[in-house]
């Protein structure tokens, strides 16, 4: 009798146990290298170490607890320092996240990456990958042997976020510090310190104890929303386009360099509203007759770009940025130039962008 009821016990455990292992999500951790993977001499090193050294399996055992949030698995997919990301490792992660999308057991992606250029490659995926199954980018401001490492919850919470149903078709995001950030418009602030990232528009939400609050949505397209897809993206190159950094007393000459170089567009990183000094204008001017579109961003972190304000860009023919900074800017102006050459049509995209 003591034994069928310890047979019976043992069995709805193990259909509990079991259960309950099914019933979690799938989320498959992308490991690129950063901060993140850093490794520092000492645990009082938070900001001199070297960044991309930390294995993934390593990264995700320092973090047993995320087993409970879903049954993950990791995969290397480069190990660099973020700022060396080139649109060879862009495009081929972009196509590594598709793929592990479009699998039917694979409920959400995270991809640890370095903060430098962490913005970008969440702006890019969130433009090309078609699906409605998030994908979270995560960083850490210390490296892993740091005392206060951020990354190990920053990492839990990218997991909880990536399992959690309630943050389908939401977008892609960046979690860092116990925000949810939509990619489009969040960037790192500062470079020392954990809350480096920040939305001019808020966040969307917040996760807190492997749980997400949400707050706001994005009204702009992204992922199946998007008119780009991965899929349709051939090669290792994107369209060449190169930014400007706007000061007083400027040269043309890094405009026409960049033209020269190959440039199909320059993002022209004015002052205050995208403005351009007047012995510049002439010079791209001639450029835009020659082809190279003329986007105007902003150094100024805030605010927007106002068309036809400052400069009269419909008699110029150039195009304004919106909200976009200057590094994001770069990458949908890239993605439009595999679409048209028609300033007008890719001034549409910044807008719905
Ligand atoms: N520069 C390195 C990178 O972007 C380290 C910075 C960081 O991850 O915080 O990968």
């Amino acid at each position: 009798m003591m034994k069928k009821t310890l047979t019976a016990l043992t069995l709805s455990l193990g259909l509990v146990l079991s259960f309950s292992s099914y019933a979690k999500n799938n989320v498959v951790v992308v490991a690129t290298g950063g901060t993140i993977a850093g490794a520092g001499a000492s645990s009082t090193n938070s900001a001199t170490y070297t960044a991309a050294k930390v294995p993934v399996d390593d990264l995700l055992n320092a973090v047993p607890q995320i087993k409970d949030l879903a049954n993950v698995r990791g995969v290397q997919a480069l190990q660099v320092a973020s700022e060396s990301i080139t649109d060879k490792e862009l495009l081929s992660l972009a196509r590594q996240v598709n793929d592990l999308v479009k699998k039917p057991d694979v409920n959400g992606v995270v991809i640890t990456h370095g903060t430098d250029t962490l913005e970008e490659t969440a702006f890019f995926l969130n433009l090309v990958v078609h699906t409605d199954k998030p994908i979270v980018l995560v960083g850490s401001m210390r490296p892993s042997t740091a005392l206060s490492a951020d990354g190990p919850l920053n990492l839990y919470s990218a997991v909880a976020l990536a399992a959690d149903d309630s943050a389908k078709g939401k977008g892609t995001f960046i979690l860092m510090n116990d925000s949810i950030f939509a990619a489009r418009d969040v960037s790192k602030t500062i470079n020392l310190h954990t809350n480096a990232f920040v939305s001019q528009w808020g966040a969307l939400g917040t996760l807190i104890e492997g749980k997400s609050y949400w707050f706001r949505q994005s009204v702009k397209r992204f992922n199946n929303r998007s008119e780009f897809n991965i899929e349709n993206i051939k090669g290792d190159a994107l369209p060449l386009v190169q930014i400007v950094y706007g000061s007083g007393n400027m040269l043309p000459d890094a405009y026409t360099a960049y033209a020269k170089a190959g440039a199909k567009a320059i993002i022209h990183a004015g002052t205050g509203n995208g403005s351009v000094a007047k012995n510049i204008v002439p010079t791209l001017n001639q450029l835009q007759q020659q082809g190279v579109q003329i986007i105007r961003s902003s150094r100024v972190p805030q605010g927007f770009v106002l068309r036809n304000a400052e400069q009269p860009d419909d008699k110029y023919g150039w195009v304004v940025a919106h909200d976009l900074n200057p590094q994001k800017a770069k990458l949908l102006a890239a993605l439009a130039l595999t679409k048209t050459k028609d300033a007008k049509e890719i001034q549409r995209m910044f807008w719905e962008y």
